[in-house]
């Protein structure tokens, strides 16, 4: 097969080349590669050409169709995150296992999952032991841990939840993604239960407990985790998750994010997020370099998930997951989570997706 391609930021190539693909894997970028040899060829011109996306913060575990809908954004490989506790993983590990791209999961700490009194409001629902099994029964599809931390979740119980939560990834060495924002305990507190390789979702999140200070400082805190090792998602969501003048301080002091992501479900599908080509606008639309934004969601990402290692590339011998994007001029208005607007010139929209050397 045969591709044009231009972007690929993990080996900082981008430039007008073919894409050869054999067996399911990358076997060579570089321009003008004969076309006589391949059984199918793909014309890519004038788009972009980049690795499947990977969204490492969804609800797609939910609906058996979710998956699919996320192909077609370009995106190989996703996780849902916290849609299930133990008590319900086993219909999350199954949409996952049927999906038609790479899901993997990570469990709620709190056995029953997202649940509308708070899933850590009652630390009884915080069962080690559950968790424990449940990921045990399931090591091929429970990659990590979701710990959902906001005030309106977990109450006073979030520094306990997280270290329970802990007491099952260490031994396991899986990572931990908290959702922070507007939690009851300050962010320090948070932070210090977490280990290298754990992942902060929502890191835009508007105060109380976001990572900015009163006077507008990132909290030394924050800075000494990214030394750590630790990651900052951004987590597009719909409620309560960013606003634009938090997006737009955050780049002007160069607090970038690690990895960016949709919070996707699909009432998100019609309002917000929409797809991940809209939300990874949202970052060109406040200045963002294109290749700083796609390896937000290529290099980046597979840096995050340990389950995705090796993901996230167009390097020869590459599992071969390309999305071709398009890279659409015009005016185009994008949302936060409290309906401010920002205006932007550029929009990025799927056009196809290869997933293990297989156009879908
Ligand atoms: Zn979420």
């Amino acid at each position: 097969m045969r591709r044009r391609t231009d972007s690929t930021p993990s080996r900082k190539f981008d430039q007008n080349a073919d894409v050869a693909i054999a067996n399911g894997k990358i076997a060579a970028v570089q321009p003008n590669i004969a076309a006589s040899s391949a059984a199918e060829t793909l014309d890519a011109a004038g788009k972009l050409v980049v690795p499947g996306l990977i969204d490492i913060h969804t609800h797609a575990g939910r609906e058996k169709e979710d998956g699919a809908l996320c192909l077609a954004d370009g995106v190989t490989s996703l996780v849902d995150a916290g849609s299930a506790g133990a008590d319900g993983i086993d219909a999350v590990v199954a949409v996952a296992k049927a999906a038609p791209n790479r899901m993997r999961v990570f469990i709620n700490i709190g056995r029953k999952g997202i649940i509308p009194e708070g899933d850590l409001m009652d630390l009884a629902n915080v069962d080690v032991a559950a968790a424990r099994a449940a990921i045990e029964r399931h090591r091929d599809v429970v990659v990590g841990i979701k710990a959902r931390l906001s005030k309106n979740v977990a109450g006073g119980n979030d520094v306990e939840a997280l270290k329970r939560a802990q007491s099952v990834a260490r031994p396991l060495g899986i990572p931990i993604m908290i959702h922070m924002g507007q939690t009851a305990s300050p962010l320090p507190d948070l932070l210090a239960v977490l280990k290298p390789g754990d992942i902060v979702t929502h890191l835009y999140a508007p105060p109380p407990n976001g990572i900015f200070d009163g006077s507008g400082k990132l909290l030394p805190a924050v800075a000494d985790a990214r030394k750590r090792g630790i990651w900052f998602d951004f987590g597009n969501g719909r409620i309560d998750h960013f606003t634009w003048a938090i997006v737009e301080h955050a780049i002007q002091e160069r607090v970038l994010p690690d990895t960016i992501s949709t919070d996707w479900g699909q009432a998100a599908r019609t309002d917000q997020v929409f797809n991940f080509g809209t939300v990874l606008s949202k970052f060109l639309a406040v200045g963002m370099p294109l290749d700083s934004v796609v390896a937000c969601a290529t290099s980046n990402a597979a840096k995050t998930v340990p389950a995705f290692k090796g993901l996230g590339t167009l390097a020869v011998g590459a599992t071969a997951d390309v999305a071709i994007l398009d890279l659409q001029q015009g005016s185009f208005e994008f949302e936060d989570n409290y309906k401010g607007k920002r205006a932007g010139k550029l929009k990025l929209a799927a056009a196809g997706t290869i997933f293990g050397g297989k156009r879908v």
